[in-house]
């Protein structure tokens, strides 16, 4: 006969993180305490304007509402664990979600200003070939906290950053696939372009998918922020091979997903990327069949060379080949822009970004990529 073990006192109910709550879900949760919703709209200013944690410091709510904040509530930004700076000026800060996982994130300056690249998962499970993110797993989504609250850090606790610019885009580039985590990335857009958050221009946040069609649908009725999708190639038996989630999601889909993206947002046009590697996609007859690809949607097309990774079963296209490829595209009336490799001497260029992700995916669940592609 076994005896129940000693009960230990229960738990107290665990602590909300406000951080993470845009200005919808703040004033449900205070109006669900009996409060006035305006406090909602305080709050939020407190968090994300003034950059104020404490409650207790949040010297125009009513002392009972801070009382019940300090009870219910935290508000909680991941630690930042590491920070790097390349010799071109691009930081690398590592953010500790939790004891198995850290993400990345990474400043971009340029004259004037900064562009912040986030990221929305730790690790991915889309596995695209050419991509350090993929090639080490991926174990979760991050909460809307550890989302905004990589930029909460820069803003407000990177003060002393050492380039003090101020930040002025961003971009779901870094870690994960942002509409992977699309619950998680809602509420984070509402953030940032709300004015009483961080008041971004919509034109100055992007949102980079590989082509999760459903999910871009689902962007476009809900918000209104620039999109980029990752092509990288212009037939489907390439993309099923470079990006596999193609395979469920062909090309023809994903164009007419972007299609409908414009519908939604005329005034809009879609950010495609393409990374140039060596011998795989970078031929002129690809320039051609992409430059046939894009002819019936507004797009602008961004050439990223190829960065390379330890075990990058890839080389980076050379130079004169991308200049080649741009040609062709501008002659069929594609405005092209080549991409300027950033951060890469700190592995913080696009695709570079490994974190410190603990692999809980189980090798089946994972699209299988061939290591290196004819
Ligand atoms: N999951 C999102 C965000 C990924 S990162 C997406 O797929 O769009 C942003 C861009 O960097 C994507 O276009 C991605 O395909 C590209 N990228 C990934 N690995 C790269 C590498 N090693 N060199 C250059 N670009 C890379």
């Amino acid at each position: 006969m076994s005896f129940p073990e000693p009960r230990a006192e229960p738990d107290p109910a665990p602590r909300v993180n406000l951080l993470g709550f845009d200005r919808a879900a703040l004033e449900t949760w205070i109006a669900a305490r009996g409060a006035r919703t305006f406090h909602a709209r305080q709050i939020l200013s407190w968090i994300h304007r003034r950059g104020i944690t404490d409650f207790e410091q949040m010297t125009d709510l009513a002392l009972g509402l801070r009382v019940r904040l300090r009870e219910e509530a935290c508000c909680i930004a991941p630690p930042a664990a590491g920070r790097v700076l390349d010799p071109d000026g691009t930081e690398k800060w590592l953010f500790q979600v939790d004891s198995h996982n850290a993400v990345e994130t990474v400043i971009i300056p340029d004259e004037e200003r900064r562009t912040l690249c986030v990221s929305s998962q730790a690790g991915c499970v889309l596995n695209c070939a050419f991509c350090a993110t993929g090639a080490q797993g991926f174990n979760r989504n991050l909460t809307p906290a550890e989302i905004v609250g990589q930029l909460w850090r820069i803003w407000h606790d990177g003060a002393r950053s050492s380039l003090e610019r101020p930040i002025q885009n961003v971009v779901f580039m870094g870690m994960g696939e942002p509409l992977a985590n699309y619950r998680a990335l809602s509420p984070v857009l509402h953030l940032l372009l709300d004015d009483l958050a961080y008041g971004f221009s919509k034109w100055r946040v992007t949102v980079s998918t590989a082509g999760l069609v459903p999910l871009i649908d689902r962007l476009a009725a809900e918000h209104d922020v620039s999109l980029a999708v990752s092509l990288h190639a212009a037939d489907d038996a390439l993309r099923d091979r470079l990006v596999p989630i193609n395979r469920a999601h062909p090309l023809a889909e994903l164009l007419a997903a972007c299609r409908r993206y414009i519908t939604r947002h005329p005034e809009r046009e879609i950010l495609i990327e393409y990374v140039m590697l060596d011998g795989v996609n970078d031929q002129m007859s690809d320039a051609r069949a992409l430059a046939r690809l894009l002819r019936t949607v507004p797009a602008k097309v961004n050439l990223i060379p190829f960065n390379p990774f330890p075990g990058a079963a890839f080389a980076p296209s050379p130079e004169s080949r991308i200049l080649a490829f741009q040609k062709v595209l501008v002659s069929q009336g594609l405005r092209t822009l080549i991409r300027k490799p950033r951060g890469q001497a700190i592995q913080a260029a696009c695709g570079q970004l490994a974190g410190s992700v603990a692999n809980r995916l189980p090798d089946q669940f994972r699209f299988a990529t061939p290591r290196a592609c004819a």
